[in-house]
């Protein structure tokens, strides 16, 4: 078959990593990773890797499971494992509406991810606990408005869902914020840990280097687009002047929903309505 589901397995200090997506012809297409650690589950991967995911959550005895965002790369297989295991989903109470009512996405997501079946959420809050470990929650949007982080203290983890992704991006959806995400960036920095559990690039050192320098690249950014917005710069002429290179294959194949152009828009967009 041209399309294939494919999941690969690492462990990290204690908790099971599983990178799972889709292959065309053998080549996978951003792969997506979710957790497992003493019984909670952190994301859930894809639902057209559905049968893999189930499979391999049934023979790891979840008890739980919390989804970082409402996306349907992480929230995939929520209602079916929920459905097949009776496991608990929770999630940052402004999840609760979108994953009850479902929500539709573009034929690029299809492709790739394929849809979130609607699920009833329970709201987290403060923290959620395993019988070894203890989880703040914290609630980072920029990304997306119910965006959490989750951070074990005692072992300097940080499951960070979407807010790094890596130090340098090229592209925004259409309705991230940069500097909703500069100020989630500050909170977690603020916070000791080594392990950056990123679900599509997971740093197991210098994690907090690695968030210090998204951080930094972001304000910097930021600075400049203020700065050339309020000098009278159209979109355009800012991509150019803060080295942004333009993505029209991108935004052809989504529709317009991932577009380098929105790195420069969620700034001025904000400035504007000041
Ligand atoms: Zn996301
Ligand atoms: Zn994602």
């Amino acid at each position: 078959m041209f399309r294939k589901p494919y999941i690969k397995h690492r462990q990290a200090s204690h908790v099971n990593m599983y990178k799972v997506g889709v292959s065309y012809l053998g080549k996978p297409v951003k792969p997506v990773y979710f957790f497992e650690v003493d019984g909670l589950l952190i994301d859930t991967g894809p639902s057209l890797a559905q049968l893999a995911v189930s499979k391999t959550v049934k023979a790891l005895g979840v008890s739980k499971i919390i989804l970082t965002h409402t996306h349907e790369d992480h929230s995939g297989n929520a209602a079916i494992l929920k459905e097949q295991l009776g496991l608990p989903v929770y999630a940052h109470i402004l999840s609760m509406e979108i994953m009850a009512r479902g929500f539709d996405i573009l034929p690029y997501q299809k492709a790739m991810f394929g849809r979130a079946k609607p699920v009833s959420i329970r709201p987290v809050d403060g923290k959620i606990e395993t019988d070894q470990y203890s989880f703040e929650i914290i609630h980072t949007p920029g990304h997306a408005q119910e965006h959490i982080a989750l951070y074990e203290r005692k072992q300097g983890w940080l499951f960070s869902g979407d807010l790094f992704v890596a130090e340098k991006i090229k592209y925004f959806r259409k309705h991230e914020s940069m500097s909703e995400q500069i100020k989630s960036l500050k909170k977690l920095v603020r916070l000791d840990f080594d392990y950056l559990f990123c679900n599509h690039n997971p740093q197991l050192k210098n994690g907090k280097v690695m968030l210090i320098r998204k951080m930094h690249y972001f304000e910097e950014l930021y600075g400049q687009i203020k700065d050339h917005h309020r000098k009278g710069l159209s979109t355009e002429e800012i991509m150019k002047a803060v080295g942004i290179h333009k993505s029209l294959p991108i935004e052809l194949l989504t529709y317009k929903d991932v577009s380098a152009r929105y790195l420069v828009t969620s700034v001025t967009r904000e400035l504007t309505a000041v």
